[in-house]
């Protein structure tokens, strides 16, 4: 179904990101979100996101396509079970994007992506003491479709080899790596930020365990070559998220240009939304990864 979706290009408002909280019970090094000075007293309850969304999609056209996908994102989406409860069922496709502090709800239509920054101890450094066990326990879910996504920074950046090791003998079915994107005033920038090189050499040795890990490892290879330093910017200067979905902050308005908020650098995003999103119609590269060309 995916394939023929994408087979003409991107549609316009495909994508929806919804901001389900503006509270979380972590406070990560990295967190863009609590940059973005979101009010708590303002979020909308269930039944407002549900006429909201609705309203949405009956007002949208081409129907089909308005908002085929919805990630539920936030602050901490499991906070507000009950929206994505009453409200999920508007979308085709689900994704819960989730810190994984909270049981996960035994929803087999959805997929869940947990985050998982690096091994034990450089995971706890970014998250917080004690976080990597509660996750690891209510990541292990082999009855719900997992992907645990990491994401890369100067903290982290020796874990992948290791990460992939010990969660290749759980029940989760995928892990996805990302980097970090530098936001404007965030203390920890300095700290976090990679290189150019030092992205690149991690791109590397992601392909090179594709080839070890198959399937294990995704997005396939095309989104992270579209990540190299010297083709990134073909991607994020016009960035199909951007251009294409519709993302709504806890109060239920437009957020821009993206979940990352307005402090986001576009031009070193290591976001792997929009490379997904390009490799998904990008049919050279679509081709190198029918063909297996590196
Ligand atoms: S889990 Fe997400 S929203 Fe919560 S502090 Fe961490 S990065 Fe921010
Ligand atoms: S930060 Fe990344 S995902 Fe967001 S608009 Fe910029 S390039 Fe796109």
């Amino acid at each position: 179904m995916k394939g023929a979706f994408f087979a003409l290009g991107m549609p316009r408002h495909a994508f929806c990101s919804i901001d389900v909280t503006a509270r979380c019970n972590l406070r990560c090094k990295h967190c863009y979100f609590f940059e973005q000075g979101h009010d708590v007293e303002r979020e909308l309850s269930a039944d407002e996101w549900f006429a909201l969304l609705s309203g949405l999609r009956r007002s949208a056209w081409p129907r089909p396509f308005f908002a085929y996908q919805c990630s539920w994102v936030g602050g901490e989406p499991l906070l507000r079970a009950e929206v994505i409860e009453r409200c999920r069922h508007l979308f085709p496709y689900n994704i819960v994007v989730t810190n994984g502090m909270i049981p996960l709800p035994a929803w087999r239509d959805v997929h869940f992506f947990v985050s998982v920054d690096g091994t034990r101890d450089a995971h706890d450094a970014i998250r917080g003491a004690g976080s990597y066990d509660r996750i690891r326990r209510n990541a292990e879910r082999g009855d719900l479709d997992v992907m645990i996504t990491c994401c890369l920074n100067r903290q982290n950046l020796d874990c992948v080899e290791e990460l992939l090791i010990e969660w290749d003998a759980t029940p989760v079915r995928h892990v996805a790596f990302e980097f970090h994107t530098p936001i404007h005033g965030l203390a920890t920038d300095a700290e976090l930020a990679l290189s150019p090189e030092e992205r690149d050499r991690a791109l590397e040795l992601i392909l090179a365990l594709r080839q070890v890990y198959g399937h294990f490892i995704l997005p396939p290879p095309r989104t992270y070559r579209l990540m190299r330093s010297d083709r990134s910017r073909a991607t994020t200067d016009h960035c199909l998220y951007r251009s294409s979905a519709v993302v709504l902050g806890p109060d239920g308005r437009r957020k821009r240009p993206c979940m990352l908020g307005p402090k986001a650098d576009c031009d070193r995003c290591g976001c792997i939304i929009p490379f997904i999103t390009r490799a998904q119609v990008d049919r050279s590269e679509i081709l190198r990864d029918l063909l297996g060309l590196d």
